[in-house]
C-alpha cells in the first residue's frame, strides 16, 4: 500500500476490477487518508492467504518475490505482475511509444532528460516509474500520450510478463541490491529482462564503455545501438576532445510495420542531424553525464526529433536536484550538492567530474561498505576531507593517510569547515557516499539542509 500499489488499486477499481490491498506494515505507520481507505477492502500488519483468492496479483517493487504468499500464488498459477506490467497492459495497443531506462546509476537523470527534450519539442509525454509519479497514476487508459518515459528498476522487471518498450536503455551495470539478489549474476539476469519481449522491430541503446552492458543484449532479438565516451564505436554519436558530436543521417520511415507506426510521428522524411556541443556548454557536468546525454540523444533521434529539438532540449535541461547540483559560489569557492551519492561508486563519479581541487564532505549511516577503492581518486582530486556522521571514524581510518582529514559534529560544522579550508577556485562537494538515515529523513532532506546552510553562509 505504497505509491505504486495505491495507484494500481485506484486504476483497477476505475477499470471495473475489485481491488484488495495487503500491507505488511501496520496501517498507522502509513500515511494514507482515512476517506480513501473507506473505498477499499484491505488488510495490514501481514499478508494473509486471502491474497490467494485473487485473479491477478500486482506486487510492489519493494516486496521480495520469494515471500511464502507469493510462492503459493506462483504454485497456484495466479499471475503476479509489477505495476509496470499493469500499466503496459493498459497502453500496449495505443499510439504511445514507450522508452524504458534502466541501469545501476543515472536512470533518473537520463529519463528526466529524455522527457525534457520531448516536452520542449512540443510532444505529449509522461515521466513515470521509479521517479516521480507511478505509471498507473496517469490517465493512461485515455491514449493521450505520444511518449511514455519510464524509469525502470530491476525489482519491477522481476515481475514483467509482456512488457515490451519500443526503446530500452541500459546505462551501466555495477553491483547493487545484493541483499535482494544474493549474487551479482542474479542482478544482471534481472536487468536483462528489459529485453525479453523486445524483437528486431524494437531498439536497445547500450553503453559500450560498460563491459557488462557491451555484451548484454547478445542472444536477444532486439536491435542494438551503442554509445561510448571513449571510442568511436558509433559513427552517429561520439566524443571528440571536449565536444559531443551527433551526426545522424537523414532517413525515410522504415517499411517494417512497428517502425512504420513509430515513423508516422516523424512527419515524413527525417532530416540529416548534426549537432556539436562543447562540454563547457553542457548543462550537467562530468563524463558520466556525457554518457547519459548520448543515450538520451540517440533515443530522441529514434523518436523522430530533429537537430534543433534535441540540442534545445539538452541545453535547456537544468539537471536534477541533489545530483552534482551547483548551489552557490562564496568567495570564488563553488558549493555542489551531491546528496544522492549514497555509495562509493557515485562518489567516484563525482570526484572525476571537476577540473579544480575538491574539498569533500563525506559521512552518514553505515552500510558496511568498504571505501578503500576511493583512495586513489581522493588522493588525486581532494584537497581536504571533512567527515561527519556514523561512518566518520571508518572513513578517517581509510583516508587520513592520503589526504588532510577533519572530523566534525554535523553537516553545518562540516560546511563551515570546508569554507575555511578551501582555496579560491576550489569546489566544496557534499558527496557523502553513505545513506542519510543517521541524521536525516532521507537524502533529499540532507541535500536541502546543505543548500540552506550554504545560502546562509553566502548571506
Ligand atoms: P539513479 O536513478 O539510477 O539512482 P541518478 O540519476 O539519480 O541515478 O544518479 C544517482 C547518482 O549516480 C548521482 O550521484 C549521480 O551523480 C551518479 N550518476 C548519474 N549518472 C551516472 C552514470 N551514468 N554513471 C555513474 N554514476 C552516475
Amino acid at each position: 500500500m505504497a505509491r505504486s500499489g495505491l495507484a494500481a488499486a485506484v486504476k483497477l477499481k476505475q477499470l471495473g476490477a475489485i481491488p484488495f490491498l495487503s500491507e505488511i506494515k501496520p496501517i498507522n505507520e502509513l500515511n494514507i487518508d482515512a476517506p480513501f481507505l473507506k473505498n477499499y477492502e484491505f488488510e495490514s500488519g501481514e499478508h494473509t492467504e486471502k491474497i490467494l483468492d485473487s485473479d491477478l496479483i500486482i506486487v510492489s517493487p519493494g516486496v521480495p518475490i520469494n515471500i511464502p504468499t507469493l510462492e503459493k500464488a506462483f504454485d497456484k498459477g495466479i499471475p503476479v505482475w509489477s505495476e509496470l506490467e499493469l500499466g503496459y497492459q493498459i497502453v500496449k495497443n495505443f499510439k504511445s511509444k514507450i522508452i524504458a531506462v534502466t541501469g545501476s546509476n543515472g536512470k533518473s537523470t537520463t529519463a528526466t532528460l529524455i522527457y525534457n527534450i520531448l516536452k520542449k519539442a512540443g510532444k505529449t509525454a509522461i515521466l513515470a516509474g521509479n521517479i516521480g509519479q507511478a505509471f498507473t497514476s496517469f490517465p493512461i487508459e485515455k491514449d493521450l500520450y505520444d511518449f511514455i518515459v519510464l524509469e525502470v528498476s530491476s525489482f519491477q522487471l522481476d515481475t514483467i510478463f509482456e512488457f515490451k518498450p519500443d526503446i530500452s536503455i541500459v546505462l551501466n551495470i555495477t553491483p547493487d541490491h545484493l541483499n535482494r539478489y544474493n549474487n551479482f549474476d542474479n542482478y544482471i539476469k534481472s536487468k536483462s529482462r528489459i529485453f525479453i519481449n523486445q524483437t528486431e522491430n524494437e531498439l536497445s541503446i547500450l553503453n559500450y564503455d560498460d563491459s557488462i552492458c557491451r555484451n548484454f543484449a547478445n542472444g536477444f532479438e532486439v536491435k542494438k545501438e551503442f554509445f561510448s565516451v571513449n571510442k568511436l564505436i558509433n559513427p552517429n554519436i561520439f566524443v571528440n576532445e571536449d565536444q559531443l558530436i551527433f551526426h545522424f543521417p537523414a532517413r525515410l520511415g522504415s517499411a517494417k510495420p512497428r517502425q512504420a507506426r513509430l515513423g508516422s510521428r516523424c512527419i515524413g522524411r527525417q532530416e540529416h542531424l548534426h549537432i556539436k556541443i562543447s562540454f563547457q556548454d553542457l548543462p550537467i557536468i562530468g563524463l558520466h553525464n556525457v554518457s547519459n546525454i548520448s543515450a538520451s540523444a540517440i533515443a530522441c533521434y529514434h523518436c523522430g526529433l530533429n537537430s534543433n529539438e534535441i540540442s534545445d532540449g539538452i541545453l535547456s535541461f537544468s539537471g536534477l536536484e541533489h545530483r552534482l547540483e551547483p548551489v552557490a559560489s562564496i568567495k570564488g569557492i563553488n558549493f555542489i550538492n551531491d546528496s544522492k551519492a549514497t555509495n562509493s561508486a557515485s562518489v567516484k563519479t563525482a570526484l572525476q567530474s571537476f577540473d579544480a581541487p575538491i574539498n569533500l564532505i563525506m559521512g552518514g549511516s553505515n552500510k558496511n561498505e568498504n571505501f578503500s577503492n576511493l583512495k586513489p581518486f581522493i588522493k588525486e582530486n581532494v584537497r581536504n576531507l571533512i567527515l561527519f556522521g556514523e561512518t566518520k571514524d571508518i572513513l578517517y581510518n581509510t583516508f587520513s593517510n592520503v589526504v588532510k582529514t577533519y572530523i566534525v559534529e554535523d553537516l553545518k560544522k562540516a560546511t563551515e569547515k570546508a569554507l575555511t579550508v578551501a582555496d579560491k577556485g576550489d569546489y566544496v562537494l557534499l558527496s557523502p557516499g553513505c545513506a542519510s538515515y543517521d541524521m536525516f529523513k532521507n537524502f533529499e532532506a540532507r541535500g536541502r539542509k546543505f543548500k540552506e546552510i550554504v545560502l546562509a553562509l553566502q548571506k
